[in-house]
């Protein structure tokens, strides 16, 4: 997708500091770290939301779900982790979601609170 920025990163337009990578997604850390370790794990396929997603694309997520377990050991997350999808609405973006590729934020490396979303 033409000035996807989570795109030019898969196509390496743009350069990340990609940590793991196969035919389903990449992660890369953050630019702008929320906590001591933040990734962002990304579908290669471009879909702005979950509205957007398909059967194909739901059965790609479980994949890349299934494999956060392992990744997370290899990305120094152990102790815990949390995964969070900023989803933008129909009708607004509470949530704020900036970049408009589905993307799976992964943060740790320290305690994290429990803000129960928040
Ligand atoms: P969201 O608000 O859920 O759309 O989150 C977008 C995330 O992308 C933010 O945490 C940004 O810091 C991150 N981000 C934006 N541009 C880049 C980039 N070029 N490389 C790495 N992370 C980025
Ligand atoms: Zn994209």
């Amino acid at each position: 997708m033409e000035n996807c920025i989570f795109c030019k990163i898969i196509n390496g337009e743009i350069p990340s500091n990609i940590v793991y990578s196969d035919d389903d997604f990449i992660v890369f850390t953050d630019l702008n770290p929320k906590a001591k370790l933040h990734y962002l794990a990304v579908p290669r396929k471009h879909f702005a939301t979950l509205n957007e997603m398909t059967k194909e694309d739901e059965q790609m997520l479980g994949r890349i779900m299934g494999k956060i377990p392992t990744l997370s050991k290899q990305l120094g997350l152990s102790n815990g982790y949390r995964l969070i999808i900023n989803q933008k609405g129909e009708t607004g973006n509470d949530a704020e979601q900036e970049v408009m590729h589905l993307h799976i934020h992964i943060l740790g490396g320290e305690k994290l609170g429990n803000p129960n979303g928040k």
